[in-house]
């Protein structure tokens, strides 16, 4: 029922039952719902959102920094290639050895 109300699925209260047994039909959600859905998530509940981003941004920070460590001593001819991350910004990742690397990290070693 949330989920329609939502707006998350295109099926009516009545149509939900017989689809839920099509899982993937009913919890394949688009990017827009997807959104969507984090906008509610956000409203609901502020704080775990904002402990869960937090969260992940200073987990990725922290990969980040030991893949720079491990990129200068690494043997791969690295192939870097500009990416876009949500709260992080621009990066950059090796297409061989999939190390991630900061915009600044890479302007002052590879650039
Ligand atoms: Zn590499």
């Amino acid at each position: 029922m949330l989920i329609t109300q939502a707006g998350l699925t295109h099926l009516t209260p009545n149509e939900l039952r017989p689809e839920f047994q099509e899982y993937n039909n009913l919890w394949q959600l688009e990017n827009k719902r997807h959104g969507k859905l984090s906008e509610i998530f956000k409203k609901l509940y502020p704080s775990i959102n904002d402990g869960l981003e937090n969260f992940w941004y200073q987990s990725m920070m922290y990969w980040m920094k030991i893949d720079e460590d491990k990129s200068l001593t690494e043997s791969c001819l690295h192939d870097w290639k500009r990416y876009e991350f949500f709260k992080i910004g621009t990066h950059y990742r090796c297409e061989k050895c999939r190390l991630i690397i900061t915009e600044l990290f890479y302007k002052n070693n590879f650039a």
